[in-house]
């Protein structure tokens, strides 16, 4: 399949590209289009046939639901059973944003979008291009993140390119996304509002407006018996391809951990990649060292996460050896992707 490539103007977007890529989501093709959090790989998302395509594309599973991304709450209406008081002031307040909720489903929705659950993802981005996309295509439309399934989330169209040239119909450029990580994924279905995946608008940001919300057990327990309510957050994720380790606790014992890792893997012939910070990364002499961002600009690290990610395999290093951050406001979502990137692979020190 041919690949429409095309550059779109974040602030000023052309709505000649806007419309083109409008009228290929309504003849049910597959465009890749930025958004706030990561790129996106849009479908209409009230066409089963086009919404299946995006698993194929992506090698994602099937039992894995995509959420619905929209441009107004009005749109909302006709895609749940009803629209709780509580959404409505959480939506007031942060959409367009980071911030996916989770409703009652109407009928309306293809059994491919949801995973044959009774519940649906819905989410209004805060980029133009994404929102006038949206617009111009008159549909709610179907989004996961535009990589591979398992790969860092992507967040240039360059990433978009690696993993899903010649099996998508366009991918619009619009420069490197914002946050850099995927939305909070909030549950206002059960008995209490539930963080099920940590993003970009924190549990801090959220406990003032809904103060009982929590956070899923799985996001803050490491044990494998955890079975998340979110099925997308079962599998191993965001991962380079090179073996990953993460190391957590204070600063300078995890710096110390690190370097003792690293010189014994570098004595044995690996290619060592260090995911370090600002703060810290000036501490080591050995392997391939990239600060990731600073610790005291949380939005740093997020932002740059997935790219140096990626980077490290486009270096081809064997291990990453990696600081962890604090579990506090964005280090929740951080530590999250950090966790599933690793498999697991975390050491306390
Ligand atoms: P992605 O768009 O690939 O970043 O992933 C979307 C996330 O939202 C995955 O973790 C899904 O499991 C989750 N999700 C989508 N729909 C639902 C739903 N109805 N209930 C719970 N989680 C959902
Ligand atoms: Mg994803």
């Amino acid at each position: 399949m041919e690949t429409r490539i095309v550059k779109v103007n974040r602030d000023n977007p052309e709505v000649e590209l806007i419309k083109e890529g409008a009228e290929l989501i309504k003849s049910g093709k597959l465009v890749a289009f930025p958004t706030e959090t990561v790129y996106g790989l849009g479908a209409n998302g009230l066409d089963e046939e086009a919404a299946s395509k995006i698993f194929v594309a992506k090698g994602r599973p099937q039992d894995n639901p995509l959420i619905l991304h929209v441009s107004s709450l009005e749109e909302v209406k006709q895609l749940v059973k009803s629209i709780p008081k509580q959404a409505e002031i959480i939506a007031e307040k942060f959409w367009p944003g980071p911030l996916t909720m989770i409703f009652e489903r109407s009928s309306l929705i293809p059994d491919v979008i949801t995973a044959g659950l009774d519940t649906v993802a819905i989410r209004m981005p805060d980029h133009k291009i994404a929102l006038e996309l949206i617009r111009a295509s008159g549909v709610p439309i179907a989004a996961p993140s535009a990589n591979t399934s398992g790969r860092p989330s992507p967040t240039i169209a360059q990433h978009v390119i690696e993993d899903l040239y010649g099996k998508i119909d366009m991918i619009i450029d619009g420069g490197a996304t914002g946050v850099g990580l995927e939305s909070t994924v909030l549950d206002l279905t059960g008995e209490l509002p539930t963080i099920l995946r940590p993003g970009g608008v924190t549990l801090e940001d959220l406990k003032p407006i809904i103060p009982d919300v929590t956070l899923d057990l799985s996001i803050v327990k490491d044990e494998d018996n955890i079975i998340p309510k979110s099925p997308g957050q079962k599998y191993r994720h965001y991962a380079p391809k090179a073996h990953m380790i993460v190391y957590c606790g204070q600063v300078d014992d995890i710096v110390e951990a690190i370097k003792n890792r690293a010189k014994e893997l570098i004595e044995e012939g690996k290619t060592v990649g260090i995911m370090a910070t600002d703060e810290t990364k000036s501490s080591y002499q050995e392997g391939m060292v990239v600060s990731v961002g600073s610790r005291k600009d949380m939005g740093t690290i997020a932002h740059n996460l997935f790219n140096v990610l990626r980077n490290f395999d486009e270096k081809k290093v064997d291990i990453i050896l990696s600081e962890g951050v604090e579990m506090e406001d964005l280090g929740t979502a951080i530590m999250n992707r950090m966790k599933k990137a690793s498999g697991g692979n975390i050491i306390y020190v």
